[in-house]
C-alpha cells in the first residue's frame, strides 16, 4: 500500500519504535485526513530515514505511530548554505519554502547594510522548513539560523567555503561557476536596496568569492534566491552528476 502522507517528527526512529503525535499532527492525521487506526504515513527525523509509521492510537488531542519498516534512505543535501537579506513576511516564507525544495543544507538569514526587515520569527520559519520537507519528499531540514549581521558573519567566515555572491550590479555579465571547485558554499543574496558600496568591495575583495550575475534583468530577492539555487545546483550540486 502506497503512503502519501509525510509527517516530520523529532523522535527517534527504528523498527517497533513508538512515536507520539502533537496536537496539531493529530488533528491533521484524524480531523484533516480522516486517518485512522491501522492506516499509516511516511515519518522522517531528518537523521534516520524514512520510516512507514502505523497508526496504533488515534484520538482528538493525540495518537501514536509504529514504526514498521524503513522505506527510504536518509538523503543529504549538499553541503549549499543559502544567506539572504529578510525581505516582507510572505516573500521570507517563499524563500524558506523554495531553499529547503531545492535541497539548501542550511539557511541564515542575514542583516546588510540595507536590510529591510531587524527582525525574523526563526521558529515561524523553522517550520516552514518543515512543512516544505514533509511536503517535497525530503528526508532532511535544513536549519534556519537566527538573523546575524553580513559584516560579522564575513570577520569569521570559514575559508573552506566559497561564497557564490549575485551582485546586481555585475548585470548580464557571464558567471564564473562553470569551472568552480566543488566543495562546501554559500549563496548570497542581497535585500531589496542590494549591497552597500562596502559590502560589495569587501566581498570583491574576498577570495572566497565569486561574483555572479543572474542574467540581464534586476530580480526581486525572492526569485534571485531560487535562481541562484538553481544555477548552483545545476553546476556544482546534487543535479550534476
Ligand atoms: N535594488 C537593487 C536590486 C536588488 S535585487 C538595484 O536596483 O540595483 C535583490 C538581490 O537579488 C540583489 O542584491 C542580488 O543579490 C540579487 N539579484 C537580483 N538580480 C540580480 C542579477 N541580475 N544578477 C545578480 N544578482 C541579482
Amino acid at each position: 500500500m502506497t503512503v502519501k502522507t509525510r509527517l516530520y517528527v523529532d523522535q527517534p526512529l527504528a523498527e517497533g519504535n513508538q512515536v507520539s503525535l502533537t496536537r496539531e499532527q493529530a488533528h491533521y492525521l484524524f480531523g484533516v485526513m480522516r486517518m485512522a487506526v491501522g492506516g499509516a504515513v511516511a515519518l522522517f527525523n531528518g537523521r534516520d530515514a524514512e520510516w512507514r509509521g502505523e497508526i496504533v492510537q488515534a484520538g482528538k488531542r493525540g495518537g501514536v505511530l509504529e514504526c514498521s519498516m524503513q522505506m527510504r534512505d536518509l538523503q543529504m543535501p549538499p553541503d549549499l548554505w543559502l544567506c539572504f537579506a529578510p525581505i516582507k513576511k510572505t516573500r521570507t516564507d517563499f524563500i524558506v519554502e523554495k531553499a529547503t525544495e531545492m535541497g539548501a543544507a542550511k539557511i541564515c538569514p542575514i542583516q546588510t547594510d540595507f536590510t529591510n526587515s531587524e527582525r525574523i520569527k526563526q521558529e515561524r520559519l523553522q517550520a516552514h522548513a518543515v512543512e516544505a520537507a514533509e511536503q517535497c519528499g525530503g528526508t532532511y531540514v535544513p536549519e534556519v539560523a537566527n538573523l546575524q549581521k553580513l559584516s560579522a558573519m564575513l570577520d569569521h567566515w570559514p575559508e573552506e567555503r566559497q561564497i557564490m555572491f549575485c551582485d546586481e550590479v555585475e548585470l548580464g555579465a557571464a558567471t564564473s561557476l562553470a569551472s568552480a571547485r566543488r566543495g562546501p558554499w554559500a549563496i548570497l543574496i542581497g535585500p531589496e536596496g542590494g549591497f552597500s558600496p562596502t559590502e560589495r568591495i569587501r566581498l570583491h575583495n574576498m577570495k572566497e568569492a565569486h561574483v555572479v550575475s543572474l542574467g540581464p534583468r534586476i530580480l526581486r530577492a525572492d526569485t534571485a534566491a531560487v535562481a541562484a539555487l538553481t544555477v548552483w545546483q545545476a553546476a556544482l550540486g546534487d543535479w550534476a552528476s
